[in-house]
């Protein structure tokens, strides 16, 4: 994505064709002229002491933007916007084999492997030479320049991954350094795991606020060694370099793709306009400037932009000069480089570099220009990327337990598009519209090919011998459309005698008992489990409201929807072993049926004033008898007792009336307040049961409310629909839920870091300069992927999210997330499109309606933690659910429960699975990660240990090998190799921090200190 507008100037074509006419005719005399092949030394290596300018060649491939992937791989499309990778991969071999001093490097594996896969052995070795030699360079490695605010750390990981392993088998590189140039904003979680621990020796981007560009312009701190996060403090920093200009652009004047207008470097005497002198002195004033903001005398030019080099020679044969002349010239010296030759430099010059901690959000490029609205941009992408992560997770898994089949189906075309979609214009939000769909579609086939894995692996496993399973006695089938309570696989007429079996996947690595909830037909039905023992359930009706929203959106996903109609939610409780599942039953009985819920209606038209109050268990939610708006929040249990409000409101979007910054799918630029979204009154419908109770609200004609209180669980879970977003007053709106409470948090408030260490945050402030505050709103918003929490000195209030979202704290005792957004404008970044998403149905579309759910708990000091590592890391990894219809004779499966893991071992509370997968060889690749940072708990904030044998209870393991975060290679080769960089002002010893110990081979413990990841390839037998 190109921050700003290139306007390209394209020379006039009459006076052009008469130049050719003149060239013809001269032809003669050219002739006429001595033969003059000119040789360039470009062979220039760095000089010490002097002015060493690192000219970068590069290309910056977008993995989808304005043009899909494969329209910009192939460069069709090219009405959008002029591109082809294609181009620019076949343009560049010649070109390097031209001059064996040019380099170049390469980012997105998502589009070299698609070349890749396209070319003859002759070509794949001429390749191979380039990479061994160092002129071609695969940098950041991951199949796309993943984004960082909106981004899961575990899909973050897969996708690094993906693309270093490829790397790994077919070329046996690893790639030293992070590449982040174009994301907008830098995360914590990039530098310490995506950079650090994947053994990256420095990490470069574009991209930081202005006001802190500024600062680190005039005080040199442009360069600096950051340390993301503070459990891992010093073993997982990296030396980190933010451009000087703020793109990833060469300085103005040194563009040479064939449509620039830069003055190429005219040094033939015999032709017109010789140049070379005043290219030279542009050169040398380009690099002064520069050099007078950066500490040492090595600066480094980005040669290149968004899909340049689709014809490489022009160049690389304007940079041959350059480097020729300048160095003869002798003021500076060039060099043909790459960010690994720069670093090592750096790195040479054995000098102390200024620390940083946190994080580089949010990012604003102007006054008034927060990037802070695609944190929520396309909400419904967003929400299905987490949802697709979360299955694949579990699906690989269940492939490994099954046994990978090579000839498929596999897990691999989820895991692609999974990775595409983590792109910096495609999880974000910022792409075009044509091109959100394009990413829709690739995780819904990778879905359907993943479907059937796990339909498959369940099926097998449940039979009695998993080692010979051909045929499959039973079919299982799934629903990905669930939220929206469309599940024809449980819209059986029961009532005939067919029973319905429930299979519950648990993908973590402890025991769970969680409320699964199923629509059904019948109103006599009743759930047992594999034992046969009846167990409690509850029936709620589904409301008229829901059925109206299923059948639009079952018609808009699938171009049908189902003639059944269920009436009711099933709703029981599932208690599912880890890496494992139950088995139930249900079916249609009068006697020992579900308990139907009791439905209460409260309009508040007469004078009804005494408090409605929800939940059965620990935890009371009371809603006012006047109005009926939540006022309180109880529980027995902890002793928390707090009144709190909740509400919807929205900003309207700034249109372009004041100036061009309008709100768009980039940037959040509210115009006014935050006017509430309710009725004085808001009628309630109350349904109260024994497994939980819930409060259903129209809170206005375009936002519905559910408020759910389970009996055994001790938050409360807020379910939206929000939209469509009206837009016929002519404004665009940015809609927020906002909780209130008399917490007195002073300003701070803490979000997560990719799902992983959380960051305080103060309000109207940052560490790192002094904030000039012109948005007040938009300026404080940060994103927020696991939740975000507040505290004072008694209790404090965590909200968790179900998606990427948007949020802040814009007053003390407050939490606000930001769930849709609809605007009218576009933001001027480039996409050119309103973000104004629209569902047709018939030819008739409407604006987007968004599903989700949020999460709500108040607790005392000190003990939010918990709910927020283990419930947030249930809330990643759902249970998956498979049905099958059996007839009325059937019993129970051979095989009705089962844990992977040893029946008496389950993970402890502070670590989770965040890998489980069989690799193309057979071995497995196993991650574990701990949940807790340092302090974070008094109980949990500790080292873990993992016994292996009891996780992988059903095999034996022949050996252990503990690798880097992208499991490229070996941990211990990769420290080895790592530089260890100087911080000013601290010893060269900053002390150690813990990390668990080697694994010993016979005992096969693994010992995990807080916030630490680690990586293994498990062989076997
Ligand atoms: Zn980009």
């Amino acid at each position: 994505m190109l921050k700003q507008l290139n306007f390209l100037q394209f020379p006039a074509m009459a006076s052009f064709r008469g130049f050719r006419l003149a060239l013809t005719a001269c032809v003669v005399c050219v002739l006429a002229v001595d033969a003059k092949y000119m040789v360039y030394n470009t062979s220039g290596g760095v000089v010490p002491g002097k002015l060493n300018v690192h000219l970068v060649p590069h290309s910056h491939d977008d993995v989808g933007w304005l043009k899909t992937i494969d329209q910009y791989y192939v460069g069709s499309n090219n009405s959008i916007q002029v591109a082809c990778v294609q181009n620019v991969l076949d343009s560049l071999i010649p070109a390097l084999l031209a001059d064996k001093n040019r380099k170049f490097i390469f980012a997105e594996q998502a589009f070299f492997q698609r070349w890749w896969r396209d070319q003859s052995e002759a070509m794949k070795n001429t390749v191979k030479m380039l990479v061994n030699s160092g002129q071609l360079e695969f940098i950041n490695g991951g199949m796309c320049m993943h984004d960082e605010a909106t981004t899961h750390y575990i899909d973050m990981i897969d996708q690094t991954t993906l693309g270093h392993r490829f790397l790994k088998e077919d070329f046996n590189v690893t790639p030293r350094i992070g590449w982040q140039i174009d994301p907008f904003g830098h995360s914590a979680v990039q530098a310490y795991l995506l950079g650090a621990e994947v053994g990256f020796d420095s990490l470069f981007f574009a991209r930081i606020d202005y006001q802190d560009r500024a600062k680190r312009s005039s005080d040199k701190t442009l360069e600096v060694i950051w340390q993301g996060s503070k459990s891992r403090g010093s073993s997982s920093q990296i030396f980190t370099g933010a451009f000087y200009a703020g793109n990833y652009e060469p300085p103005t004047g040194f563009y040479f793709e064939i449509d620039s207008d830069s003055p190429v470097v005219q040094d033939d005497m015999d032709l017109f306009d010789y140049n070379v002198q005043e290219r030279v002195d542009a050169f040398v004033a380009a690099a002064i400037s520069q050099a007078n903001v950066t500490r040492s005398n090595h600066i480094m030019w980005t040669m290149g932009t968004d899909f340049k080099y689709q014809y490489s020679h022009t160049w690389f044969r304007n940079m041959d000069k350059l480097i020729h002349y300048v160095n003869q010239d002798g003021r500076v010296n060039a060099l043909y480089s790459t960010p690994s030759i720069y670093t090592d430099a750096k790195y040479d010059l054995h000098e102390s570099w200024p620390l940083k901690t946190e994080d580089y959000f949010p990012y604003s490029d102007r006054e008034n220009s927060y990037w802070t609205g695609y944190f929520t941009s396309r909400p419904a992408l967003k929400g299905y990327v987490r949802m697709m992560s979360g299955y694949y997770l579990a699906a690989r898994q269940l492939e490994l337990f099954k046994g990978r089949n090579e000839s498929g189906p596999t897990t691999d075309s989820l895991a692609d598009a999974l990775a595409i979609v983590q792109h910096h214009d495609a999880v974000t939000g910022t792409e075009k519209q044509h091109v959100a769909h394009d990413y829709a579609k690739r995780l819904s086939i990778g879905y359907k090919e993943s479907e059937e894995v796990v339909a498959t692996a369940l099926g097998c496993m449940t039979q009695a011998s998993t080692s010979e399973c051909k045929s499959l006695v039973t079919n299982f089938k799934q629903c990905p459309l669930l939220n929206i309570s469309y599940c024809p696989p449980t819209e059986v007429d029961l009532s005939l005698g067919k029973k319905l079996v429930v299979l519950v996947y648990n993908p973590m690595g402890w025991k769970r008992t969680e409320i699964v909830r199923i629509p059904v037909v019948n109103e006599n039905v009743n759930v047992r489990d594999a034992a046969g023992q009846l167990i409690l359930s509850q029936l709620i009706p589904i409301v008229n409201a829901s059925i109206a929203n299923t059948k639009s959106y079952a018609s808009a996903y699938l171009g049908k929807s189902s003639n059944v109609n269920p009436k009711y939610w099933l709703a029981f409780t599932a208690v599912v072993p880890p890496l494992g599942f139950s088995s139930y039953t249900i079916s249609s009985d009068k006697l020992g049926a579900s308990v139907m819920s009791k439905q209460l209606l409260y309009t508040f038209e007469w004078s009804q004033t005494s408090p409605i109050e929800i939940g059965s268990g620990s935890l009371k939610l009371v809603h006012s008898g006047i109005n009926g708006k939540l006022m309180q929040y109880i529980n027995s249990r902890s002793l928390v007792n707090i009144s709190v409000e909740q509400s919807y409101g929205y900003f309207t979007g700034y249109d372009r009336s004041v100036d061009f910054q309008a709100s768009g799918a980039y940037v959040f630029r509210p115009n006014g307040s935050f006017p509430e979204l309710s009725e004085e009154k808001v009628p309630l419908t109350v349904f109260r049961g024994p497994l939980f109770d819930e409060v259903h609200q129209m809170i206005n004609s375009w936002i519905y409310q559910i408020t759910r209180v389970y009996k055994e669980k001790e938050h409360a879970e807020f379910e939206f629909v929000v939209g469509p977003i009206p837009t016929d007053d002519g404004f665009g709106k940015e809609v927020v839920t906002r909780i209130k409470s008399k917490i007195g948090n002073n300003k701070i408030f803490y979000t997560d870091s990719n799902g992983r260490d959380f960051l305080e945050r103060i309000r109207d402030h940052r560490t790192d300069w002094d904030l000039q505050v012109n948005q007040p709103i938009a300026g404080n918003y940060y994103p927020i992927n696991l939740g975000a929490y507040i505290k004072d000195e008694n209790s404090e209030l965590s909200v968790l999210v179900d998606r990427s979202v948007g949020g802040s704290s814009i007053a003390d005792g407050e939490l606000e997330i930001m769930l849709h957004r609809r605007l009218l404008y576009d933001d001027s970044r480039g996409v050119a499109e309103a973000l104004n998403e629209t569902v047709c149905v018939k030819e008739k579309c409407l604006g987007l309606t968004i599903q989700g759910k949020y999460y709500v708990r108040i607790d005392p000091l000190g003990e939010g933690s918990k709910w927020r590592r283990s419930f947030g890391q249930e809330i990643y990894s759902p249970f998956i659910l498979a049905f099958s219809e059996q007839d009325d004779e059937w019993t129970n499966f051979p095989t009705p429960t089962f844990s992977a893991m040893d029946p008496s071992y389950s993970l402890p509370n502070n670590v989770a699975i965040i890998t489980l997968q069989e690799l193309e060889n057979g071995n497995v690749l196993f991650r574990l990660a701990h949940l807790y940072e340092v302090g974070e708990h008094k109980d949990f904030s500790v080292m873990a240990t993992v016994d292996l044998k009891g996780v992988f209870a059903k095999k034996k393991i022949n050996k252990v090998k503990e690798m880097s975060l992208s499991a490229n290679q070996e941990r211990e080769e990769m420290e080895k190799k790592r530089l260890s960089w100087k911080v000013e002002g601290s010893n060269t010893n900053q002390g150690t921090v813990p990390r668990g110990g080697p694994v010993d081979p016979v005992k096969l413990v693994v010992e995990l200190s807080p916030m630490e990841i680690r990586t293994f390839i498990i062989e076997l037998n």
